[in-house]
């Protein structure tokens, strides 16, 4: 299998020095995840309970196979840009000010992340909520809602199995 790269294709509010040099001990650790055994594994041996996909137009899909969800992670086939299916992960990350609770979300091909979250938590945890965000630059979705099926569906799931596999190394 042709190895995943990570690329930090856009970085928007990264105003010091330390904060790109963040981003960059973070793409090696999606880079590890993402080309981990272990990873896929537990991608393929997921109990996913949402496995349903966005197209760019607006319709729904369900992906009802756990390889076809790997395979569609590993393809690095990002939504709303003109992309082809090259095992390359392209994050397009903004940083941005918000008093609100979460940590970020995405909109369409690219990933926000509150600054303050960003420079308070930890590579790791950043690099788990990247990769969440990334299922979505992809088209996979959630509830918005706390539904019991939330956790289970692709961002969350892949999001602690990356978590998991970090805590590891
Ligand atoms: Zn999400």
């Amino acid at each position: 299998m042709k190895p995943i790269k990570i690329t930090l294709k856009q970085l928007t509010g990264f105003t010091k020095g330390k904060h790109v040099e963040k981003a960059l001990r973070i793409q090696k650790l999606i880079e590890f995840v993402a080309n981990n055994p272990t990873f896929h594994e537990k991608i393929l041996n997921a109990d996913f309970r949402d496995k349903r996909f966005v197209k760019e137009n607006g319709e729904v899909l369900t992906i009802d196979n756990n390889q076809k969800i790997l395979d569609i992670i590993l393809a690095g086939k990002e939504q709303f840009v003109t992309e082809d299916a090259d095992a390359e992960w392209d994050l397009r990350i903004t940083l941005y000010r918000s008093v609100t609770f979460e940590v970020g979300h995405r909109s369409k091909e690219r990933i926000f992340t509150k600054k303050r979250k960003f420079k308070k938590f930890s590579d790791r945890y950043i690099a788990s909520h990247w990769i969440h965000e990334y299922m979505h630059v992809l088209g996979f979705t959630h509830d918005h809602d706390r539904t019991s099926r939330r956790p289970d569906s692709v961002p969350y799931l892949v999001g602690e199995i990356a978590e998991e596999i970090l805590k590891s190394i």
